[in-house]
């Protein structure tokens, strides 16, 4: 009996498992024939849709053996689509806002930019990030005027057709993972679409970032490192014979302008390598026609919204040497030089470096 039982057990073991593979194998034929039409359909399709392992008795089989492939519904396919979409479809995909809780401040008779920063106890830098309409060139707050009160350090930014997250995560050099990680954002996995006109928190982004930063790569070698000819002598002559101040070094103007009528020349206020001569577009603050020294020994000369320029890049000037002339290019409200001393991209003050009297033409 046991014996018996054995066999039939057996049997109905190999019956199951025939049948099993006779069910696999019309199934294989199935599915061979259907790609294979498909195939004949469109010969370029590439992904064939079996999950068959191959089967040999399939009638017609060469020796290609349909490899196997991956599924279409395994994991979810990964658009790299950070894009603008500026007609988001509400069917298929809708697209939040982002939903933003601002503190506003009204400027009141008196108010300086550091005097509402401080009452708020953020950075001027922070003020200025979420007001980027306010010009470091003008330093000028109007009484009534609104403005945002950002509850991070960063900048708020507008978003513009054509702009990415890589693209504005790298005007701000910050990651993009810190503007999709800012939840007020709402940029949504997988898309974070971006709507345009909408305004994003750059968290840890500091709009003094935005300013130009000169190319070097005329005066420095594959390494990086600068090849001076010429090096400056640290000190600084003024770079245009005027001396009347039309506004002041400060938090919201790191910068010194001096009065000037249309074609004043300009003189080099170190020696050094012109490492930038030519109009500068800036994407918030614009400074004309800029001619910018690099002087190697970390400092660097800033000469903006002039009218006309004489050097070229990668040429060699020294101290009192003419570069230009003064105009009002970019955004300048009247002919005079904005003029910038920087220490390894530190804007200072200028007055610091600057010797003899100056007048308050503010
Ligand atoms: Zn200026």
């Amino acid at each position: 009996m046991r014996n018996d039982q054995r066999f039939w057990h057996r049997l109905s073991g190999h019956l199951i498992l025939a049948g099993g593979a006779l069910i696999l194998i019309a199934l294989g034929q199935f599915q061979w024939s259907r790609s294979s039409e498909s195939e004949a359909a469109t010969a370029a399709t590439t992904a064939v849709p079996t999950q068959i392992s191959p089967v040999e008795e399939v009638e017609g089989a060469t020796a290609v053996a349909p490899t196997a492939t991956s599924f279409p519904q395994g994991a979810l396919p990964v658009i790299n689509d950070s894009s603008l979409a500026p007609l988001p479809n509400p069917n298929t995909y809708q697209t939040k806002l982002p939903a933003h809780e601002f503190q506003m401040h009204e400027v009141a008779r008196g108010e300086t930019p550091n005097i509402i920063a401080d009452r708020y106890s953020i950075s001027a830098d922070t003020l200025l990030g979420g007001n980027t309409w306010l010009s470091q060139e003008s330093n000028q707050l109007q009484v009534g005027a609104q403005l945002v009160i950002l509850p991070v350090d960063g900048v708020l930014h507008k978003v513009r057709a054509g702009e990415t997250i890589d693209s504005i995560a790298e005007l701000y050099r910050v990651t993009p993972e810190s503007i999709i990680n800012y939840l007020p954002n709402n940029l949504e996995f997988p898309f974070y679409r971006l709507v345009p006109e909408s305004e994003l928190v750059i968290p840890g982004a500091s709009i003094g970032q935005f300013f130009f930063t000169a190319p070097k790569s005329v005066a420095t070698n594959a390494a990086g490192e600068p090849q001076w000819k010429v090096f400056g002598t640290g000190t600084y002559v003024w770079p245009i014979n005027g001396r009347c101040i039309t506004q002041f070094y400060n938090g919201f103007h790191p910068g010194l302008d001096v009065g000037a009528t249309e074609g004043s020349p300009v003189y080099a206020s170190d020696t050094g390598t012109v490492t930038y001569a030519s109009f500068a577009a800036g994407t918030y603050y614009d400074y004309g026609n800029l001619i910018v020294i690099n002087h190697g020994n970390g400092f660097e000369t800033f000469y903006a919204h002039l009218s006309s320029i004489n050097v070229f890049p990668g040429q060699t000037v020294t101290q009192g040497e003419l570069i230009g002339f003064t105009g009002n290019t970019g955004r300048s409200s009247g002919p005079h030089i904005h003029f910038e001393i920087r220490d390894r991209d530190f804007r200072t003050n200028p007055l610091d470096r600057l010797g003899g009297g100056y007048s308050n033409c503010t």
